[in-house]
């Protein structure tokens, strides 16, 4: 199962993703924590990558892909991982389509979270509280701009794989509880072969 979590800053990918690696025993890759790992080990691309996070624009394509294309690559990834915070714009979506293509695999499914972005704010604020401030990118100034930069940059997938007939549409207004067991229905779906 290869399958993407969409939707804007806030919405939930991480933890949903998070409970589908325990659940599915499906590899989490997130190109923020792998971005973020990068920074902390101070290697190459983290100077580049670290001042355009905190200003909560996008890292260049060549860097994100490069990274993902050599993480489905290794062995732990050929039972099926879940793409989190990756793709985030249209050219990422197609490197991502012709990577799988030389693999022959296919995504199976892209689950969008949908919410209201006015709350988002606030999940922002509480996660900043949470976690002592451990994202410099969690304030309500980069939120914004990372909001802009969704409704740019990544709202465009949702025509993209509507086309494909790929996109499941789901309320991540829900309960943490309630998005994970709609998600398990949208996959249990996918896995007895009923589309
Ligand atoms: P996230 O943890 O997914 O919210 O990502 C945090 C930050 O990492 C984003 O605001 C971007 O600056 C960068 N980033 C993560 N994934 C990508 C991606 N696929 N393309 C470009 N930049 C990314």
């Amino acid at each position: 199962m290869i399958l993407i979590m969409l939707g804007p800053p806030g919405a939930g990918k991480g933890t949903q993703a998070t409970r589908l690696t325990e659940r599915r025993g499906l590899v989490q890759l997130s190109t923020g924590d792998m971005l973020r790992a990068a920074v902390r080990e101070g290697s190459d691309i983290s100077r580049q990558a670290k001042a355009i996070m905190d200003r909560g624009e996008l890292v260049p394509n060549d860097i994100v892909v490069s990274i993902i294309a050599a993480r489905i690559d290794e062995p732990d990834c050929a039972g099926g991982f879940i793409l989190d915070g990756f793709p985030r714009n249209v050219p990422q979506a197609e490197a991502l389509d012709a990577m799988l293509a030389r693999k022959r695999r296919a995504l199976d499914v892209v689950i969008l979270l949908e919410v209201d972005e006015e709350k988002l704010l606030e999940r922002i604020e509480t996660r900043a509280k949470e976690t002592g401030g451990a994202r410099a990118d969690d304030n309500a100034e980069t939120l914004r701009r990372r909001i802009e930069v969704y409704r740019k940059e990544t709202a465009p997938l949702l025509p993209f794989y509507e086309k494909q007939g790929k996109l499941r549409r789901l309320d991540g207004m829900q309960d943490i509880d309630a998005v994970t067991a709609a998600i398990d229905e949208v996959l249990d779906a996918i896995e007895s072969g009923e589309r």
